[in-house]
């Protein structure tokens, strides 16, 4: 399969008459060996099955079509899916979805036997919503490689202590293992984005780092503390919800947590722990109707 060069991109597109959609993320990935050296990272194999979202005019899916068994794109804008359907349509294993991909539902992964890999130069309006959405399908997932924002991907893989670390990052890295693992320079996008970007591999652990009983509080109660991530957490606690500081600090103490320690250098068991004594003693302090949006 060809690959289009910045050139043959750019004829495309005229020869179409087709406008690039900024508001849709629309960046074309025009460089061969940044998309070779990219797809190294998902380590693609026969029987792998693909999902890739977003693939635009198919650079990345002609880098991976004739390596796996099934590739299952989601493409939204019409005119890239008249591209999509010409130019992949020979290959029986090409399977394009014309539907926005974070409008897909559980029971549609639940098709596939086994677990997928994910695959995309992300549309960097909706990168984080697609990591959650990864997030809650991970029983379904092996990997997802997504090229991203480069402040993004550093949100996301961030340790306590770090000034990327937060809400986001604590959630990622309870049900991931996460890692930026190749660096994009603007040029290699046409047109050139505003940003650099990075590819972040996210790793789906077959049992979360923490049992988290209520997820839905808890995703509300991240942002919550993040929003005075430079303050101490006895402080954060007694202001966001008024609990007594001499009584918290009693019970981080048996949780051998330091009273002194700010929100941005607790790590996530921390963070859950604190949350379990919050609910045990304000047990009707969050509204259950939270959801991953909070931590956007
Ligand atoms: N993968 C191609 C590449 O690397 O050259 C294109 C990447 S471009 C950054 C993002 C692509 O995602 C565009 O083709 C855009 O139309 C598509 N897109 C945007 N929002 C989408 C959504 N919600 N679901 C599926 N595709 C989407």
């Amino acid at each position: 399969m060809e690959f289009l060069t910045l050139r043959k991109s750019i004829e495309l597109l005229q020869t179409r008459n087709i406008n690039i959609k900024k508001y849709l993320g629309q960046h074309f990935l025009i460089d061969r060996n940044t998309r070779d050296k990219l797809l190294s990272f998902a380590e693609l194999q026969k029987d792998d099955i693909v999902v890739e979202i977003g693939p635009g005019l198919g650079a990345l899916t002609d880098g991976i079509i004739e390596k796996v068994k099934d590739v299952y794109v989601f493409e939204i804008d019409p005119d890239f899916c008249n591209i999509l359907k010409e130019r992949f349509s020979p290959y029986k294993n090409f399977h394009l979805i014309e539907k926005d991909f974070l409008e897909t539902e559980r029971r549609w992964w639940e098709l596939f036997q086994g677990k997928v890999k994910v695959i995309g130069n992300t549309p960097y309006y909706i990168s984080l919503p697609i990591v959650f959405k990864i997030l809650d399908m991970r029983d379904k997932i092996k990997l997802a490689l997504l090229t991203v924002q480069k402040e993004v991907g550093q949100r996301l893989v961030a340790s306590p202590g770090s000034k990327n670390y937060g809400a986001v990052s604590v959630f990622i890295s309870i049900y991931s293992h996460s890692k930026i693992c190749y660096l994009l320079r603007k040029d290699v996008f046409f047109p050139k984005p505003e940003v650099n970007s990075v590819a972040v591999r996210i790793v789906p652990l077959e049992r979360p780092v923490i049992k988290i009983d209520k997820e839905k509080e808890f995703t509300r109660f991240l942002p919550q503390i993040f929003n005075l991530r430079r303050k101490k957490i006895s402080n954060v606690v007694h202001k966001i919800f008024g609990i007594e500081k001499e009584i918290f600090e009693r019970l981080l103490e048996q949780e051998n947590i330091s009273k002194d320690v700010r929100v941005e250098a607790l790590t996530p068991e921390e963070i859950y722990r604190v949350f379990e004594i919050i609910t045990t003693l304000k047990a009707s302090e969050f509204q259950s109707d939270a959801s991953f949006k909070g931590l956007l």
